[in-house]
């Protein structure tokens, strides 16, 4: 399982689409999906051929492991988890990746990209229920209260993202309280509060070969 280490914009030129990765430049000119807006590589920009089905499962669950920042062992096995819980797989798997506390901190508005929110985190700077978690994959539940004690350095970029999502809101299940550094888990996430547009369904069916 290595690490990647090759351009962050060539996955979301990959997937076609923006995946919002590299946070504040994915909304400036910057963003390199609006500029070269097809597949890296030699012969990205060729002719489209049409996807198999299990091309169209392989690239959405690609784009979902790549949104969350995950490796393919950890995403498979939340798909196991979410397998052997009652209700709708798809629907459970997104429910499983929106609960990662790296996750609800970039939602909360604290950290322009869910790798930042894993830098927070993995460094001690995040309490829940009044708990140091510094496990990125640590899985909030209802009512439970976020708490990032950031010491002064810390404290001007946490600021600096805050002022970044001004104009914009946490999701509904979440409750943010940006001046005091303070987050809340109000019920878990619905299928309905997944923002970006998925079919899960194509990830069930790609995993159920
Ligand atoms: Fe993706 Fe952001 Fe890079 Fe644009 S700037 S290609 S959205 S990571």
């Amino acid at each position: 399982m290595g690490k990647y280490t090759d351009s962050i914009c060539r996955l979301c030129r990959r997937e076609g689409e923006k995946l919002f990765l590299k946070g504040a430049r994915c909304s400036t000119h910057r963003c390199a999906i609006d500029r070269r807006a097809y597949a890296p590589g030699q012969h990205g920009n060729a002719r489209r051929v049409k996807q198999s089905n299990y091309g169209l499962q392989l690239r959405e669950k690609q784009k979902v492991k790549r949104i969350y920042g995950l490796y393919e062992k950890q995403f498979r096995n939340y798909f196991k988890k979410a397998v052997h819980k009652d209700g709708v797989t798809g629907e459970i798997l997104l429910q499983f990746l929106e609960r990662r506390l790296d996750n609800v901190i970039y939602q909360l508005g604290y950290c322009t990209s869910r790798k930042q929110a894993r830098q927070i985190v993995s460094h001690g700077f995040v309490y829940v229920n009044d708990q140091r978690v510094d496990i990125s994959s640590f899985l909030v539940k209802e009512n439970d209260e976020i708490l990032i004690k950031l010491k002064k350095k810390g404290e001007k970029l946490i600021k600096d993202n805050i002022k970044a999502f001004e104009g914009r809101t946490a999701p509904e299940w979440l409750e943010a309280n940006h001046s005091q550094y303070k987050g809340k888990i109000k019920k878990l996430p619905m299928r309905e509060d997944i923002a970006f547009p998925v079919n899960e369904q194509l990830i069930v069916e790609l995993y159920s070969r």
